[in-house]
C-alpha cells in the first residue's frame, strides 16, 4: 500500500472554498484509523467530507468483506400479488391481459404499498426498455430488473463483483467507473443505488447521466439524507455517514439543487425506512468508549425492534425525517 495521502477540495456544487467545520468523525462503517472533517460551504450549504483520500488512496478506505459487495441469491417467484400490483399499476408483463377487477381490488394495496415501491427504486416498465445500473455490485438489483423483462446493463469499479456478477448471473457488467464510460447506447431509465455519495464530483456524474439518458427518460438515485433524524441525532456517530468513503452528504435541499442545475425536471423525493440506522450508531459510540449498551440492549430486542422501533420509523418516514432517500428525476 502506497501512502495514504489526502487532498483539501473546494465545494463540488459552487465551487467555493469558504466554509465551515461541522465536526470530525472516525471511520466507524470499515474502522480504518483516522478522523476525517465534514465541512458545510458557507455559500450553497453543501456538506462534504474535506479533506479527501486521493483516488489513488482510496481503494484503502474499501475492503471486499464490508457489506456494499455480498452476493444475494434472488428469491424464485414473487407472489402473485406483487405480480398482479405490476401488471396492473406499473405497466409490467405488457403480453398479459390487464384485468379491471383485479385492477380495482387491488387499489387500496397500491395505495398502501407506493411510497414504499418508489424508495425501493422501481421504475414503470418500458416495454424492450433499456436499464443502466452505475455501481451496481454484484448485480443483484439487475438480476431482478431482468426477470421483469428490462435490457439490463451494469457498471461496477469493483473487478471481483463485476465478475461475479457475469459469471454467476449472467448479467452485461462492465468493470468501470462512470467517467470513463464509452458508449452510444442511450437508456430509458438509469439508477444509482447508494453510488453518489462515493464520487468525487456529483456534478460531473449527473452530466454524463444526463447525456446517457433517452429524452424524457428517468433517473433513480437512492441516497444517504444527512438532513435525517438519524443522521441528526447521531452526528459523528451515524451510521449513513461513514466516511471516508462517502464524500458528499447530501440533504433534501442539495439534491434538489444538483438535479435542477444539471438540467433534470419532476423532482419527486421519497424517504426509505431502515431501522439499522437507529440502532448501529449505539454500538459504534460503544466501541467509541460511551456506555449506550442498556439502550443498544433494548433496541436490539427482537420484539422492541418489530414493534416500536418500526413504529418510529415509520413516524420518521411519513413527516419525510428518515436518514436515506430515493429521488426520482426526468430528463
Ligand atoms: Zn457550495
Amino acid at each position: 500500500m502506497s501512502k495514504i495521502k489526502f487532498k483539501l477540495v473546494n465545494c463540488d456544487f459552487c465551487g467555493l472554498s469558504k466554509l465551515s467545520k461541522l465536526y470530525s468523525a472516525k471511520d466507524n462503517y470499515h474502522k480504518r484509523n483516522g478522523l476525517f472533517s465534514i465541512v458545510k460551504c458557507d455559500k450553497c450549504g453543501l456538506v462534504y467530507t474535506n479533506p479527501q483520500p486521493t483516488k489513488e488512496t482510496m481503494s484503502f478506505f474499501y475492503s471486499d468483506s464490508a457489506g456494499y459487495f455480498k452476493p444475494v441469491k434472488t428469491s424464485g417467484k414473487d407472489s402473485w400479488i406483487y405480480h398482479a400490483l405490476l401488471r396492473e399499476y406499473y405497466d409490467y408483463y405488457p403480453h398479459e391481459k390487464s384485468n379491471k377487477i383485479a385492477k380495482t381490488i387491488l387499489f387500496p394495496y397500491y395505495l398502501l404499498t407506493f411510497k414504499k415501491m418508489k424508495s425501493e427504486g422501481m421504475p414503470k416498465f418500458v416495454n424492450e426498455g433499456h436499464l443502466l445500473d452505475i455501481g451496481c455490485s454484484y448485480g443483484n438489483f439487475l438480476s431482478k430488473m431482468k426477470k421483469l423483462g428490462w435490457q439490463v446493463k451494469g457498471i461496477e469499479l469493483n473487478k471481483k463483483a463485476a465478475e461475479w456478477g457475469r459469471k454467476n448471473s449472467g448479467l452485461n457488467i462492465i468493470n468501470s467507473d462512470i467517467d470513463h464510460l464509452k458508449t452510444n447506447e442511450k437508456f430509458d431509465v438509469i439508477t444509482m443505488r447508494m453510488l453518489l455519495e462515493h464520487v468525487y464530483s456529483p456534478k460531473k456524474v449527473l452530466k454524463k447521466v444526463k447525456g446517457l439518458l433517452k429524452p424524457n427518460g428517468t433517473l433513480i438515485i437512492s441516497i444517504p439524507n444527512f438532513d435525517g433524524f438519524e443522521a441528526r441525532l447521531y452526528g459523528k456517530y451515524a451510521y449513513t455517514l461513514q466516511v471516508p468513503t462517502h464524500l458528499t452528504h447530501f440533504t433534501p435541499k442539495t439534491i434538489r439543487l444538483y438535479l435542477k442545475s444539471s438540467g433534470f425536471k419532476d423532482i419527486k423525493i421519497y424517504y426509505q425506512k431502515v431501522d439499522r440506522d437507529l440502532i448501529v450508531p449505539l454500538e459504534y459510540m460503544n466501541e467509541d468508549g460511551k456506555n449506550e449498551s442498556h439502550l443498544l440492549n433494548i433496541l436490539s430486542n427482537k420484539l422492541i425492534r418489530k414493534t416500536f422501533v418500526k413504529w418510529f420509523i415509520n413516524i420518521l418516514c411519513i413527516l419525510h425525517k428518515t436518514s436515506r432517500m430515493t429521488i426520482y428525476a426526468s430528463k
